[in-house]
C-alpha cells in the first residue's frame, strides 16, 4: 500500500479521551495517508472489503459542530478520501463516503471521520425504506 507523507506539524490534538487523536497522537494503526490536516487510516472494525476513515487532526466531535473555519477542511476529507479510493484497485467501480452525525445515525467516535466503503456492490442499509427507482435517466448507489 503506498503512504503519503507531508512535513508533519506538532500534534493538534485537544482531547486526551478521544481514540481518533489518540491514533493522531502516535500514529498507530494502519495509516494510509497522512498532511498537516488530515490522517487516513484502515477501519480495524472493517465493514467491507475496504473501509478507510479519513480524519482531520483538529478534534471536531460532530459534523453539526463545524463552524465557517472549518469548510475547507471538511472539503479536504473528501478530496483526501477520493485521492486514496483511486489508488486502490479494489475501488474502481465504486466506493461510498459518508459522514454519520449523532447517535441516531449511530456515530460511534465522536470526532468527526469520513468513512470509505467500497470492494463489493453496496446495498442501501435496511431502513432506507424508498430506494430510488431505476430509470433511465437516473442512476442508483445501490447496485
Ligand atoms: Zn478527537
Amino acid at each position: 500500500m503506498f503512504l503519503f507523507k507531508e512535513k508533519k506539524q506538532a500534534s493538534q490534538c485537544q482531547n486526551e479521551n478521544c481514540v481518533f487523536c489518540k491514533i493522531v497522537k502516535k500514529r498507530c494503526g494502519r495509516i494510509i495517508y497522512e498532511d498537516n490536516d488530515v490522517l487516513a487510516f484502515y477501519n480495524i472494525h472493517p465493514q467491507a472489503p475496504v473501509h478507510f476513515l479519513v480524519i482531520p487532526k483538529k478534534h471536531i466531535d460532530m459534523v453539526q459542530n463545524v463552524t465557517t473555519k472549518d469548510s475547507k477542511l471538511l472539503g479536504k476529507l473528501m478530496y483526501v478520501g477520493t485521492m486514496i479510493a483511486k489508488n486502490i484497485p479494489e475501488l474502481k467501480n465504486g466506493y461510498r463516503l459518508l459522514m454519520n452525525n449523532g447517535e441516531n445515525a449511530r456515530q460511534e467516535v465522536y470526532h468527526i471521520h469520513l468513512q470509505v466503503v467500497g470492494g463489493t456492490k453496496l446495498i442501501y442499509p435496511k431502513h432506507i425504506k424508498n430506494q430510488p427507482k431505476r430509470s433511465s435517466t437516473t442512476s442508483s448507489l445501490s447496485e
